[in-house]
This record gives C-alpha cells, structure tokens and sequence, in this order.
C-alpha cells in the first residue's frame, strides 16, 4: 500500500494505474464498519482502490469540532491495509489550502437547506474538498455513504452541473447491531447518551416526522430537524444533540438501501 502525502506523489502514483477502474473513497479517518463497506464496495469494483484521509478543515464551522476530532493515522492505514486499499491520499493542510488560497465551490440551493442551513459553509467545504480530490485522482467512481444523504445529493448536483466525468458510487448505512448508525463522532457519547441516542433510529424508523420528534424529545434529545427530504431516494432525516455530540441520520422511504 502506497501512502502519499503531496498530490504530486498520488498522481505519479497513479499514473501507471490509469488503464483498470480506479475507485476513490474519501474519508476524514477515524475509519469504522461504514468505512470498510465503502472500501469493500470499491475493491469488489474497481482495479485500483485508493483511500482518502484527510479532516478537511474548510467544512467546520466549529473550530473546537475540527479539533477534537478523532484521529489515529496509525490505526486508519492498518485499516485501509487490512480492506485492501492500493494509495492512501494523506495530505497536510497546507497541502490543499496553500497560502492565497480563495477559489471555492458553492452548490447553492441544496448546501443552504438542512445540514447547511444547520452549518454555514459546511457544504461549500465538503463540494470544494471533494472537486478536488476528484481533480488530483480522477477516479472513474467515488464511493459515499448514505449515511449522509444530503452529502450525496450535494455531490450529485456537483457532479452533474459541473460535467465531471465521474460514477457515484452510494453504499447503504452501516449500523451497530443496537440500530445507532455508525460514526466517528460516536466516540464521544458517554454511555447514558448513546442510551439516549438509540432513539434516533428508533424515531426515523416510524417513517412518520411528527412521530419522530416525539420520540426524539422524550429522549431528551435536542432535535434541530426532523424533515422528510426530497432527495432520491427521499428519505426521513434528523440531526440532534446528545449533550455536546451532534449526531445525523436518516432512513430511505422508497428504495431499500
Ligand atoms: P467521514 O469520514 O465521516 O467523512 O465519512 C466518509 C464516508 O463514509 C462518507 O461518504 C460517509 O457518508 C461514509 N459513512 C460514514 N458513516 C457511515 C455509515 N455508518 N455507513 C455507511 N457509510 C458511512
């Protein structure tokens, strides 16, 4: 497995690979069970995998939440390893964001609502680090989850409105056996709020949004949406706050992913 650090060294890297189907999965570390069925889809798929890790800081908004998020590069490539990953794309900060850096991506409409209306700029962030990682890859198909819908209707607008030459790939949400979606930020729940947040995919599960708030809020959860999204497929979305973890998720109402 080929870490590299510069975008220099991942496209030497990938040069001699362009031949078969080279797959991307982007991450910000912390990797889990969602993780590896991305990472698994796209070695099933794809002649090259390559992984991305990188805590992309244009999308918080919160600084104490870019820095207290988890990271354990050594654990991560042990991962990516174990998952068959061919290059690792780790780059510094400073690697993407130069100094005199100003160009930024804006997918106006579908950025402001929900999550973005939630966290200003997250999505301006997350369209302009993906343009990005697509540019300096040039995957044939990128792999995300459904675990963040909204992200992957970002992406798709991105994709489509900007003509990128690029398959997106969707895996389905990976839970822990007690139904909690698997996340990075999970972590940080002390045992009596991930009690609580066990109410999370017992609410979305109603299908039902006046339904799900009150289950939400007899969990004394903090609920700052619970809306049915148009996306494709819609899907029945929430975010709350348990204590000081923000947590998102949300349950497909047609297809059955
Ligand atoms: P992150 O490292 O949190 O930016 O996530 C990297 C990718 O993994 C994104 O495409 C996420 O949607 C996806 N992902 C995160 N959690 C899960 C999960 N529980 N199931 C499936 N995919 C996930």
């Amino acid at each position: 497995m080929i870490v590299s650090r510069t975008i220099a060294d991942v496209r030497a890297a990938l040069a001699e690979r362009r031949d078969g189907r080279v797959g991307l999965v982007p991450t910000m570390g912390a990797l889990h069970g969602g993780h590896e069925a991305l990472l698994g889809a796209a070695r099933r798929d794809c002649d090259t995998v390559v992984m991305s890790l990188f805590v992309n800081p244009a999308q918080f908004g919160d600084p104490a939440d870019l820095n207290g998020y988890p990271r354990d590069e050594g654990r991560d490539l042990e991962v990516a390893r174990a998952a068959g990953v061919d290059v690792v794309f780790a780059p510094t900060a400073s690697e993407l964001y130069p100094a005199g850096y100003q160009t930024w991506v804006e997918v106006t409409e579908l950025g402001a609502i929900l999550e973005g209306e939630h966290r200003p700029g997250h999505f301006r962030g997350v369209a302009t680090v993906c343009l990005k990682l697509f540019t300096i890859v040039r995957p044939d198909v990128a792999y995300f989850g459904q675990k963040d819908a909204q992200q992957v209707e970002v992406l798709r607008r991105l994709i489509a409105d900007l003509h990128l030459e690029l398959e997106l790939a969707v895996v389905p949400t990976v839970r822990d056996p007690d139904g909690l979606a698997l996340s990075s930020r999970n972590a940080r729940l002390s045992a009596e709020e991930r009690a609580r947040a066990l109410a999370l995919p017992r609410a979305l599960a109603t299908h039902d949004p006046e339904t799900a708030r009150t289950i939400l809020e007899d969990a004394r959860l903090d609920v700052e949406y619970v809306v049915l999204a148009p996306f494709a497929p819609p899907v029945l979305a929430a975010a709350v706050r348990a204590g000081e973890t923000r947590l998102i998720d949300n349950i497909p109402l047609e297809e059955d992913v």
